[in-house]
């Protein structure tokens, strides 16, 4: 996948390229990421991207130009046509959905905002789409582009080792994932759930199948709105409103 970031502060996207995941995937060649600073594209020796609103008002507002140009030079270094997705508290929330959707994209270009924001005509003649990470407002697009960039880069084939684990991850299934226990067995005066260490794989299964529906139902039960629950989700039900279920 190809992603061209366009951003005031190029430097800050280091943070996800140079560790982790988004790393690694970018020294595969799974994942290819270009940035482009628009007062790169400023029109005067001051590198200006920004100018009053019309109208009056607090704060600045990107000018239209500078984004348009540095977005433009981008999709120049690419051969497929990206999808342009401004980052904005305003776009569409940014969900595992939305994620599965935008990974099938042969390439992107992310545009970070700043001050109040960008010219409303570059939203409307030069994205294609516009994603909020949720509903509070930060100072940049940088933080939500790298939440886009990290969310993305997990989900593109090859990138992540073991793409079992992807099965049983939250939101895939449309439930969260559940408890997980690891060494020592005795932590604290707290122990493993017997079943985990019996050895008896469908057992096992059964278990982690109560634990993430427990805790989905118990946290985020709107996750299940929308799909009829199988018998097996039923009977859990029932034996959570009994308090019979310790999963
Ligand atoms: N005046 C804008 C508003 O009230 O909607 C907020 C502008 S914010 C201070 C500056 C930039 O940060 C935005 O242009 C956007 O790129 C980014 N940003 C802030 N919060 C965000 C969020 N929740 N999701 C995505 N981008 C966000």
């Amino acid at each position: 996948m190809w992603i061209g970031i366009v951003s005031l502060f190029p430097e800050m996207f280091r943070a996800v390229m140079q560790y982790g995941l988004v790393s690694r995937a970018l020294a595969a060649g799974h994942l290819d990421i270009r940035l482009a600073n628009p007062r790169d594209f400023a029109a005067d020796k001051h590198r200006t991207v920004d100018d009053a609103p019309y109208g009056g008002g607090p704060g600045q507002v990107m000018m239209a130009e500078p984004l348009a140009q540095a977005a433009e030079s981008l999709a120049a270094r690419t051969h497929t046509a990206p999808r342009r997705i401004y980052l904005t508290p305003e776009g569409r929330p940014l969900n595992q959905q939305v994620v599965e959707e935008l990974v099938v994209c042969d390439s992107l270009i992310l545009i970070a905002g700043h001050y109040e924001g960008i010219d409303e005509r570059l939203r409307t003649n030069a994205c294609d789409d516009e994603v909020s990470i949720g509903d509070y407002v930060l100072s940049g697009g940088e933080l939500p582009a790298m939440v886009l960039v990290d969310a993305l880069a997990r989900r593109i084939p090859g990138v992540l080792g073991n793409a079992e684990s992807l099965a049983h991850e939250s939101f895939t299934a449309g439930r969260l994932e559940g408890a997980h226990y690891t060494r020592p067995r005795l932590w604290r005066g707290e122990t493993v759930p017997e079943t985990l260490l019996s050895g008896d794989h469908a057992a096992v299964e059964s278990w982690r199948a109560r634990s993430a529906f427990k805790r989905t139902y118990e946290r985020r039960p709107e996750l299940f709105k929308g799909r009829p629950l199988d018998a097996h989700e039923t009977t859990f039900i029932e034996d959570l409103q009994k308090g019979g279920d310790h999963a």
